[in-house]
Parts: structure tokens; C-alpha cells; sequence
């Protein structure tokens, strides 16, 4: 076996997942291949939240199944953790099934399937540190760390602590230790990954979330450190001081509210109100104003009334977030809410759906248009979807802004950027030298401290 290919589904940590996947396997001497037609072997890396992934990968398999010369496929992620043995069942062209809370084992399968074997590896075993060096980071700018893996909350929604277990954290040196060798290779921008990262403890030292990221943002040599995903109930004033504190930490948060109605809250089990969010956000924006806030919904859950779902409009009226992720609520197995009597009607759910987008749409082309005019610095990511002579980067809130090249800088620099037009997805700018009457944060920060 000499080529691979992954296809990965899902959120951040699925993609992080597929990162460990790589590492391994180039550690093994298999180099990537072009397309899923020439590779020996093809690992399908899936997340379980939401859609119908199972359906998704029975017919992904089945395209490769008929390839002129099949590889061999290994399904891993949390639909290999769901579904265990019977992936194996359903086609023969599955070597093996590998969970992720047995990602490492990836070298162990392989050499499983060689003894002719097909082997099921899933379930959370205690966590073990892990080569961290091995990992292959796709990107040249930012790279991932795991802070915490899986989750206790249980919302009653939600399939993620039967798919990727109970949550375990990490202990702090080794996330520091992360953090510095991603610095010694080049990196500019860290992204801790939790699930419900802020309910972090250290199993070494009891160290808290805003310990974690007070020590991580202190790394010499570090320009950014965001963190996905923060949990209303588990946001501590501690965390919101650091945040004030420390200019590298980025000034965009995830905080899913799930919904605005104190009832459906309830049933979800999110073990927060309404106005305990509220409370929190108005604390969050009183000591860090510019923070931009991004939020999760659920729309359709079983038992919302139209007054439920006016609450969650109510909530992004008032709360005026940069972005929404608004999604169906789809019934997932093993969890309670999939029980729960009054579902809703498919088309109800789609115009509720329709009546958010139009309403996020248009409060995040007006935050953006208030950014026209402004110079922020920007951490160039890569080449604009716009074409080569563009580059696209982010702000320090995590607003895209697209500009064109001016020539002298490169991939990973932080240059200065005045918005000159705003979409609802993203800004165009133009680089600017930085000008003195509209000073950016960094050096406003340096300006107060010399
Ligand atoms: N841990 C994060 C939190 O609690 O905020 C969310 C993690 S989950 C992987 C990402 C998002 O998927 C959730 O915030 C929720 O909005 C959505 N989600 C989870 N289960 C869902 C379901 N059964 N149907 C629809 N959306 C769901
Ligand atoms: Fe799922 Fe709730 Fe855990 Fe988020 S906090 S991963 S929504 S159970």
C-alpha cells in the first residue's frame, strides 16, 4: 500500500481527527493521493450530529466499490464509533472500523487487516498523550490543539457524548508544550478545541480554562489564540478578565444559545436561562466592547410553538450576532430528545428556518457595514476564493476580508486592512500602511504600555 486519500465530514475537531489520521500515516511512508481513483487506501472520517451520515457513506462506499481498482476503505469518526460492527456487515470493501476515541490506533488496524483480519476498534479507553509532532497540520497559518475531548453535558439532543465519549482534559504542559512546538514550526495562530472547552480542569494541576489560555496566549512568539466551543454555563468571569487582558486572544466567540425560549431550554437540558445568557453576553460586551459573538440555533425541536421560536428571533434581535449556524433539529439514536412526542412537520421547520436566515442575514450585513472605513489587522490565510491576485485573511474577530496582493507580503504575515465594502459573509479591503488617527488594538495596547 503506498497512497491514501481521506474524505473528511464535519466539524473542527473531525478535521483535527483527520489531521492525527495523516500524521500516521505518513509516518507509515504513504503519501497522499490525487483523487480517490488512484488511491491504495481511502479513510472516510464522519461526524454524526446531524443530516443522515450513515446513508451518506453507505453510498460513498458504494461509488468506491465500483472503481476499475477499489481501495481499501477504513470508515472512522464518530459514525464508526455509532455504528461499530455493523459498517462491517454492510459492504466488503470496509477493512476496518476505527472510533475516535481509538484515532492513534490507525498503524494497529493496518496491521490487523494485513493478518487478514477486520478489526473493530471503538469505545474511550483513559486518554493517552499523543505525538503531537507526528500530526500533519493542513494549514501553514493556524493550527489546532485539543484542549478537552468529548462532553458531560448531555443535552438531550445531542449524540456527541456517545460518539466521542465523556470528557476527558488534557493536562496544561501538554497543551503548552503543543502550543510551542507549533510556534517553532512557523505557526502564527492556535485554536484550542473543546467540545465545552471552558469546563476545562487540568488533571494534573486543577487549572481552569483561564489558566489554560492566560499561560497559552503568554507563549513567546504566538500572535493569536481563539477557542471553540465555550459553553453559556461554564463562561466564568475569570475567563472574561482574560479576555479583556490579553490581546492575542481573539475577540471572536462561539456561544451557542440553541434557542430563546426558557421552555425549550429546559427540555434540551441546557441548564441555562434566557436571561442568564443575556446576563452573560452583557457582562462579556461591558468588559471586551468589540467582541463578536457567533451563535448556534436549533430550530423545529420537538414541542416548539411559534411563541418558542419567536423567542429565539426576539434573542438575535436583541443580541445582534455576527453570525448564526441555524440548524434543523434532527433526531439522533440513543438520545432522548428522538423520543420526544411532537415532532415537527417538515415544512413548518423550513419556513421557521427561512424567517432566521433572512433575520441573521441582514443583522450581519449590518454589523459589517459598520466596519467600512475601519483599518484592522489581518492574519493573511491563504488566496482569496476571488482568484490568485487576492488574498483572504481574518480580523482579529474572525471576520473574513478579502484584498488584493500588494506584492511584498507573504502567507502568515498580519498586515493592515481598510474595509472598504461589507457583505454578510465577509469584508474587501484594501492594505494600508497604519494610520496613526485610526490606531488597531495591538498597538493601541503598546501605545498604553510604553
Ligand atoms: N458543544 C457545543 C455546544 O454545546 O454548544 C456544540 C457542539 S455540536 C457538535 C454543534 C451544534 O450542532 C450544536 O450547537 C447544535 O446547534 C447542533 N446540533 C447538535 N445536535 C443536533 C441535532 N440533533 N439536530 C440539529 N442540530 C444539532
Ligand atoms: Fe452536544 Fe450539549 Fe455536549 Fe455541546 S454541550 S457537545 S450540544 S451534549
Amino acid at each position: 500500500m503506498r497512497t491514501f486519500l481521506i474524505e473528511t465530514w464535519g466539524c473542527q475537531m473531525n478535521q483535527h481527527d483527520s489531521e492525527h489520521l495523516e500524521g500516521q500515516l505518513r509516518a507509515l511512508g504513504l503519501s497522499p493521493a490525487e483523487a480517490a481513483s488512484s488511491a491504495d487506501l481511502v479513510l472516510l472520517n464522519t461526524c454524526s450530529v446531524r443530516e443522515k451520515p450513515v446513508h451518506k457513506i453507505v453510498s460513498r462506499i458504494g461509488e468506491l466499490e465500483k472503481l476499475p481498482e477499489p481501495p481499501m476503505i477504513g470508515v472512522c469518526g464518530c459514525v464508526a464509533q455509532q455504528e461499530g460492527e455493523k459498517l462491517l456487515a454492510r459492504s466488503s470493501a470496509v477493512a476496518f472500523v476505527l472510533g475516535p476515541g481509538q484515532n492513534g490506533r490507525l498503524a494497529e488496524a493496518l496491521r490487523l487487516v494485513e493478518q487478514g483480519r477486520r478489526p473493530v476498534l471503538t469505545g474511550f479507553d483513559a486518554r493517552q498523550e499523543y505525538n503531537f509532532e507526528q500530526i500533519f497540520r493542513i494549514s501553514s497559518t493556524r493550527g489546532m490543539i485539543t484542549v478537552v475531548e468529548g462532553c458531560n453535558e448531555f443535552c438531550t439532543f445531542c449524540v456527541v457524548p456517545y460518539t466521542r465519549g465523556r470528557e476527558i482534559s488534557r493536562p496544561m504542559e501538554g497543551v503548552l508544550a503543543e502550543a510551542r512546538h507549533l510556534v517553532a514550526t512557523g505557526l502564527k495562530e492556535v485554536e484550542l478545541l473543546g467540545q465545552t472547552i471552558n469546563a476545562y480542569r487540568c488533571p494534573e494541576t486543577d487549572a481552569d480554562f483561564a489558566e489554560l489560555l492566560d499561560r497559552v496566549a503568554a507563549v513567546r512568539g504566538l500572535e493569536r489564540v481563539r477557542f471553540i466551543t465555550s459553553h453559556p454555563r461554564h463562561f466564568s468571569d475569570r475567563l472574561i478578565d482574560v479576555l479583556a487582558r490579553h490581546p492575542k486572544v481573539s475577540r471572536y466567540l462561539h456561544l451557542p444559545v440553541q434557542s430563546g425560549s426558557d421552555a425549550v431550554l429546559r427540555r434540551m437540558h441546557r441548564r441555562y436561562s434566557r436571561e442568564e445568557y443575556i446576563s452573560l453576553v452583557e457582562r462579556l460586551r461591558g468588559s471586551v466592547p468589540e467582541v463578536n459573538l457567533s451563535t448556534d440555533i436549533i430550530v423545529g425541536f420537538p414541542g416548539e410553538t411559534e411563541s418558542d421560536f419567536t423567542r429565539s428571533l426576539e434573542l438575535l434581535e436583541q443580541i445582534r450576532f455576527g453570525q448564526v449556524f441555524a440548524f434543523a433539529y434532527s433526531p439522533r439514536p440513543r438520545t432522548p430528545a428522538a423520543l420526544y412526542g411532537e415532532q415537527l412537520p417538515a415544512e413548518v421547520v423550513s419556513e421557521r428556518l427561512q424567517r432566521l436566515f433572512s433575520l441573521t442575514e441582514q443583522i450581519s450585513v449590518e454589523l459589517n457595514e459598520a466596519m467600512v472605513g475601519s483599518v484592522v489587522p489581518v492574519l493573511i490565510d491563504g488566496t482569496s476564493r476571488r482568484g490568485e491576485s487576492q488574498w483572504q485573511g481574518r480580523g482579529e474577530d474572525n471576520r473574513v476580508i478579502n484584498f488584493p496582493r500588494s506584492g511584498a507580503e507573504q502567507l502568515g504575515d498580519i498586515v493592515q486592512v481598510r474595509v472598504d465594502r461589507a457583505g454578510p459573509h465577509s469584508l474587501v479591503g484594501e492594505i494600508v500602511a497604519e494610520d496613526p488617527r485610526h490606531p488597531t488594538r495591538d498597538s493601541r495596547v503598546e501605545h498604553a504600555a510604553s
